[in-house]
């Protein structure tokens, strides 16, 4: 039977159940409920199928989601699953963490009357799908005897991973970490991301074939050169992680601490990684202000709330429109306690033996910079000091380049980010022909779904350079 035209009248928007704010700060685990097969498929049914589908275009991956929504709304889940695939080697991860709202959903004509739940579908997708028992089809695989070195196992190196295996490459995938996912295991906090979700990710990639070498930094533990010699190809997928600091005042100060050392403190803690309680910075009983209004700056957020802090603030230095963060989080953020100030830009983080409080200055917003960005100016005379015993810096991450880069001929760029061939008929390769790249180090720190995209391109040149496509 043919679906109503206007189904989404009909139908409003329903996204699975979200917990109650008071309860979930208990706890480290994810927030959102799931949808069933009925949920799934009437919320698919809502897609207009408008025949102008911005939504791929904005998604960085460029999922065909009227086609697999459409599946969905039929029950097909297993080739929705492996529709999903051909495009997005991380859908229920990108599901789960992915602006939705500035990306596919934000690009839905229904977006005004409340746009198709994209992510929440294709989280779904591959969540039910895996426990029914489907697993990617490699059937129609041939292996070429080729063996490619992947380094980094966060979302550009298991993207690249995932298509190498498809074309018959063999991925080796190195991380200086002990599990796999990068930023996904040792940045994003459990609420947003479940680790069980990144570890079943991991046994489906090595049901394809991937082989995962962990604990192992490359150019510390095994030279670069050895790598090299021994592959038929090298992708490089390092991330970002050298930390933006203010350059003010008192950041050197005890109790001030990098987002990312308390993020991975706690993930560490919860994984049962580090047991030593000097190694973890808990701001329990802590009024604690955060600097910086990007996604990691709203995941200290929530994080020191759930660790039981006994005030959280969160300081930006423009106003809420003009907040990097997903929309999604910082709403999130206020409903479990977070207590934000706009439009105040710090100026020195103050203490004696330890931090005692942050100073800042109120701004208003004066003219666009070159991103088009209304640069944050000071207002003389609004000086407050913000009373903290802990202070959590989130003002993001710089590229670093590696220093065996040069040894190599792998090129890297002012900024820090390594050069990457934009044209032609192989993209993300970098300045060694026989050396790619892709995600945060190529791109600067940006989003899951982009590092996924940067790894599955750059797979694809290298299996041209390898002459096997
Ligand atoms: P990474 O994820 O950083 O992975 C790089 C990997 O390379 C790491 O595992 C590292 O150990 C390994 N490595 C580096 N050097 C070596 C070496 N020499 N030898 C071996 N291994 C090495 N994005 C979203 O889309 N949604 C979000 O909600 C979101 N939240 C975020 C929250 C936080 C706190 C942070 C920090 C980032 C967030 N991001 C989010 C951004 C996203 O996580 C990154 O853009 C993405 O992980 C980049 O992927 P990548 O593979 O390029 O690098
Ligand atoms: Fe939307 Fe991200 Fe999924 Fe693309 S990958 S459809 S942008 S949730």
């Amino acid at each position: 039977m043919s679906k109503h035209p206007l189904q989404f009248l009909e139908v409003p928007r329903r996204d699975p159940e979200k917990e109650a704010a008071e309860e979930r700060v208990q706890h480290f685990g994810e927030i959102y409920g799931h949808y069933d097969a009925a949920d799934a498929a009437q919320q698919a049914g809502r897609c207009l199928d408008c025949g102008n589908p911005y939504c791929e275009w904005k998604c960085p991956v460029h999922n065909y989601i009227p086609n697999w929504l459409n599946l969905i709304e039929q029950g097909k889940l297993f080739e929705a699953a492996e529709l999903s695939h051909q495009t997005n080697s991380l859908p229920e991860i990108c599901g789960r963490v992915c602006p939705q709202d500035r990306l596919c959903e934000g690009a839905c004509t229904l977006d005004e009357m409340g746009a198709v739940s994209i992510g929440n579908i294709e989280r779904y997708i591959t969540d039910e799908a895996v426990k029914q028992g489907w697993r990617p089809d490699m059937t129609n695989v041939v292996a070429t005897g080729k063996r490619v070195a992947v380094i980094g196992a966060g979302p550009a190196g298991l993207g690249a991973a995932d298509v190498l295996a498809r074309e018959g490459i063999h991925p080796v995938v190195y991380d200086a970490y002990p599990e796999i996912g990068g930023l996904l295991t040792f940045g994003i906090p459990p609420f947003k991301l479940d680790k069980e979700i990144v570890r079943q990710r991991q046994e489906l990639l090595e049901g394809m074939g991937v082989e995962f070498v962990l604990n192992t930094r490359i150019g510390e533990d095994i030279p670069f050169e050895d790598i090299v010699n021994d592959y038929d190809a090298v992708f490089l997928g390092l991330g970002t992680y050298k930390y933006v600091h203010g350059g003010f005042q008192g950041e050197d100060l005890p109790g001030v601490y990098d987002a990312l050392p308390f993020l991975v403190s706690n993930v560490n803690r919860q994984l049962g990684l580090d047991r030593n309680p000097d190694n973890w910075i808990n701001l329990a009983g802590k009024h604690v202000v955060v600097l910086g209004g990007g996604d990691t700056g709203m995941d200290c957020n929530r994080t020191a709330v759930r660790q039981g802090a006994a005030s959280v603030s969160c300081a930006y230095r423009r106003d809420e429109e003009n907040m990097p963060g997903s929309r999604r989080e910082v709403a999130n953020s206020k409903e479990e306690g977070v207590n934000f100030l706009f439009n105040r830009q710090p100026l020195e983080i103050v203490g004696g033996d330890r931090v005692t409080g942050v100073k800042v200055i109120e701004t208003r917003l004066g003219e666009p910079d070159p991103d088009g960005r209304r640069r944050p100016e000071t207002v003389p005379g609004t000086e407050e000091i913000l009373p903290a015993d802990a202070v959590i810096i989130a003002f993001g991450f710089r590229p670093d380049p590696a220093d065996w880069f040069a040894d190599h001929d792998i090129e890297a760029l002012p900024s820090g980010k390594v050069r990457v061939a934009t044209h032609g008929d192989m993209p993300f390769r970098t300045t060694n022909p026989k050396v790619f790249a892709g995600g945060d180090m190529v791109r600067g720190s940006d989003l899951v779904v982009t590092a996924v995209f940067e790894g599955r391109e750059a797979a694809k040149s290298i299996a041209k350079y390898l002459g096997v496509r």
